[in-house]
């Protein structure tokens, strides 16, 4: 039996009442992929369009799609067809291959075109594309979702500019239902107890001390186990579910280390990752002030974490934040330092009181001789100006060794310990020794 008698008519029906594809080439679009056994399903987007079309009109944006598409049907010759889709996404069919690598030769000519400008009407445009791809019916034979798997693929390189064309892979289908999944298990997570804090020992390597512990996200998921905060943290910020989650995590780890004062760590100080939205509520204050009271913590002990680009993109509001929090006694530490722009200036207009050197500089620093140099005179810079500093993402012996050579004596890092639960913490802290 043909491949073509398994598209059914009822799936042809299905996508058309989708409305996926319009314009003109609707039609020509079923007619054809009908007829067909195999196929590549390939969108490209255009990402840059709009510039265009908001720098020189409508017109033009049309001018130059019809010019593109010149370009690329001459590219694809005989063995394939463009058809529009949706917005400024085109769909392109590909047949009569031979094997994949055919299809990746065209899709990397159709690439090659998109490097050189392209000049309408006496203005020179570069556009920017990303392509996804599926086959038929490979993938699957249903058409609507082969090419929706096209999509889960183009969605997959927006998010990676490095790659600008994928083809479909059964992971990405997973990892959208999972994304989605999250989004809508995490509104109940906090009800039902799932989102727990781990705690990362720093050691002060002069005194051979646990000077502090960072506090970390974990959600307790009952699917898929312990979740790193890097899967959902995203989700939380832009669904403004942050702040909730952010006050759990203050009244935690205030309350864990007022217990573990009580137990005789009386110098341990608790460092807590702030994220943007949590500035920016108006409650986010007194609600510290309160719990400060409430556990009667010192607030010389309390450190908040604001990473690098918070700071750089701040407005007044998150500065007088900010500042206020300084009032109340907290310490502000710069997290990720080095890892956004090198503007500096930040070090002086925030009256911080530390950085933590990101893991990027450490991973390198024993045999990267610039990096080395970089870390090097930032542990310098930022003693100088009376800013503490702590190395984090120390995992060996030789990056150790490198960050004690520079002065710097506070590490966070596998090679003491990785975040633990507070169990595991208490045994730590009672075995602890260099
Ligand atoms: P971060 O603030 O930069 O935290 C350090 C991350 O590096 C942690 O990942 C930690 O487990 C990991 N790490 C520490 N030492 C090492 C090491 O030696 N090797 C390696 N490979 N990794 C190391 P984690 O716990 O997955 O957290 C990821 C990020 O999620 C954090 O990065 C932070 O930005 C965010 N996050 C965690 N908890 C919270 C929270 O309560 N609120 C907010 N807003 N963000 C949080
Ligand atoms: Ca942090
Ligand atoms: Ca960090």
């Amino acid at each position: 039996m043909g491949l073509s008698c398994e598209l059914h008519e009822r799936d042809i029906l299905n996508f058309r009442k989708s409305g996926n594809l319009i314009d003109k080439h609707e039609e020509l679009t079923y007619k054809y992929l009908c007829k067909k056994d195999t196929f590549i399903i390939i969108l490209l987007e255009i990402n840059n369009l709009k510039f265009y079309k908001y720098m020189f009109g409508y017109k033009y944006k049309t001018k130059l799609l019809e010019q593109i598409f010149k370009i690329i049907e001459a590219c694809l010759g005989i063995k394939g067809n463009l058809f529009r889709f949706e917005k400024d996404i085109a769909l392109i069919t590909l047949h009569d291959l031979i094997n994949e690598s055919e299809a990746i030769s065209i899709i990397e000519k159709i690439l090659d075109i998109f490097n050189y400008p392209i000049d309408i009407e006496g203005n020179t445009t570069k556009l920017s594309i990303n392509i996804g791809a599926s086959s038929y019916p490979k993938d699957s034979n249903v058409l609507e979702e082969a090419i929706s798997y096209a999509e889960i693929a183009l969605n997959y390189c927006r998010k990676n500019d490095n790659n600008r064309y994928k083809f479909f892979k059964p992971k990405m289908y997973y990892d959208v239902i999972k994304e989605g999944k999250i989004e809508i298990d995490i509104l109940n997570a906090i009800n039902k107890d799932e989102l727990i804090l781990y705690y990362q020992p720093q050691i002060d390597i002069n005194s051979n001390k646990v000077y502090g512990l960072e506090a970390l996200l974990r959600w307790n998921h009952p699917q898929y186990g312990m979740v790193s905060p890097i899967y959902f943290i995203d989700i939380i910020e832009k669904n403004e579910m942050i702040r909730d989650v952010g006050k759990f995590v203050v009244r935690e780890s205030f309350e864990r280390l007022k217990k573990l004062h009580k137990e005789g760590y009386n110098d341990l100080t608790i460092s807590i990752n702030i994220s943007e939205k949590q500035l920016t509520d108006p409650t986010f204050i007194d609600f510290i002030k309160h719990m400060l009271k409430k556990v009667k913590l010192n607030p010389k002990y309390v450190i908040l974490e604001i990473t690098e680009r918070i700071l750089i993109n701040s407005t007044k509001d998150i500065l007088a934040v900010i500042t206020m929090l300084k009032n109340v006694g907290l310490r502000i530490f710069i997290d990720d330092f080095g890892t956004g722009y090198s503007s500096l200036n930040y070090l002086y207009k925030f009256s911080v009181d530390g950085i933590k050197i990101d893991k990027t500089f450490i991973d390198d620093i024993h045999r990267n001789q610039k990096k080395l140099i970089i870390t090097k005179n930032i542990i310098k810079l930022a003693q100088d100006i009376d800013l503490e500093v702590v190395a984090e993402g120390v995992e060996i012996i030789e990056q150790l060794r490198c960050l004690e050579n520079n002065n710097c004596n506070k590490i966070q890092g596998f090679i003491f310990g990785k975040p633990m639960s507070k169990s595991e913490l208490n045994r730590f802290l009672c075995n602890f020794k260099i």
